[in-house]
């Protein structure tokens, strides 16, 4: 497994998201997916406090167990966790920042992220809370998601001199949603910013087990209703043309949606999600094709193709 930077850190381009942790997975479910992913060479895992409402974070201290200092943990704070404040203010973020370490049993998180953009909060008040927690080791790096460019220019702007900054922003990215690459991509490759993409496999979409006039297969995203977006007769086209693509080229279609992000230089680690071990396996073992400048091109055609 390929390893790459996110500041100081090193992740394998392959990580393991983690919000379907007791929220749509139990703690034995969640074990045995932690194992798999960690026995293929997976390092890094994404979670936040809002995920199953705290239980993500304690299911997968549970599930690591003695291994939490072998792997890279991230968490992410500032959504509501359904009562009580949110944002990120500096009593908001000491006050997150203690729970999830309580919940994740370790006394220190590998990166520490801003969920969601605070309006209510001058960012440069919550880079100073953010860089205390750096300060003190309860945090070795720092980042953002759902920040737009401009969003990451003014944290930019707004660090102190010798103080953290955000060195990763995680928003949604994948070969059917490529809104980043107009501006946040370039915006990161500027200020030398991992990017971590979200919702890889559109919610499993990308996965190829859903086809054009067939059913949603049993217990899936798909025939759960959720996240509707992703599951349209569009997508469902595009996704006919990207599957022949990779069949062409000797690869399955999840090779592809994980190849495709790895090659693209600033992604740090696809997080993508599973529910069985069985998919974490499947998703660390498909960054295996290196994609030419040619492939790329042809992709970019069956884009424009179905726009
Ligand atoms: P995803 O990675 O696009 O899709 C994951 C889902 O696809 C799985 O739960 C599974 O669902 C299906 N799947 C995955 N691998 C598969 C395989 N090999 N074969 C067949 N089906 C497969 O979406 P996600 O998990 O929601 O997002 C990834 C991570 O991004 C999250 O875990 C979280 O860490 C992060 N995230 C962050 C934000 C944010 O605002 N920062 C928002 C969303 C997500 P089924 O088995 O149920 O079909």
């Amino acid at each position: 497994m390929e390893h790459r930077r996110i500041g100081k850190l090193e992740v394998s381009v392959v990580g393991l998201g983690c919000n379907n942790f007791g929220w749509r997975i139990d703690k034995k479910a969640t074990g045995a997916v932690v194992d798999e992913a960690l026995a293929a060479g997976i390092n890094f895992l994404d979670t936040a406090d809002m995920y199953g409402t705290g239980q993500s974070e304690e299911f997968l201290a549970e599930a690591l167990g003695g291994r939490r200092k072998s792997i890279v943990l991230a968490t992410k704070f500032g959504f509501s966790m359904g009562e009580g404040k949110s944002g990120a203010s500096p009593a908001y973020i000491r006050q997150a920042a203690d729970a999830s370490l309580s919940r994740l049993k370790t006394d220190y998180i590998d990166l520490y992220q801003l969920h969601t953009p605070d309006p209510n909060t001058p960012i440069a008040e919550t880079l100073d809370a953010l860089g205390y927690l750096v300060k003190t080791g309860r945090v070795l790096e720092i980042g953002c998601s759902n920040f737009s460019a401009e969003q990451l220019r003014e944290a930019e702007a707004a660090v102190q001199q010798g103080a953290p900054r955000f060195v990763s922003v995680q928003n949604q990215y994948s070969l059917i949603h490529r809104a980043p690459e107009a501006d946040v991509l370039p915006e990161c490759e500027r200020q030398n910013v991992a990017f971590l993409p979200y919702f890889p496999l559109a919610s499993g979409l990308l996965s190829g087990k859903y086809r054009k006039g067939q059913p949603s297969p049993d217990n899936s995203r798909g025939k759960d209703g959720w996240g509707p977006a992703f599951f349209t007769e569009t997508n469902l086209d595009f996704v006919e043309l990207l599957d022949d693509f990779a069949a062409s080229h000797g690869h399955s279609l999840l090779e592809l949606a994980v190849s495709w992000l790895a090659a693209q230089p600033q992604v740090a680690s696809v997080i993508a999600g599973a529910k069985t071990p069985e998919q974490a396996k499947a998703n660390a073992e498909a960054a295996n094709w290196q994609l030419s400048k040619e492939d790329l091109s042809q992709i970019d055609a069956i884009v424009m193709q179905t726009a």
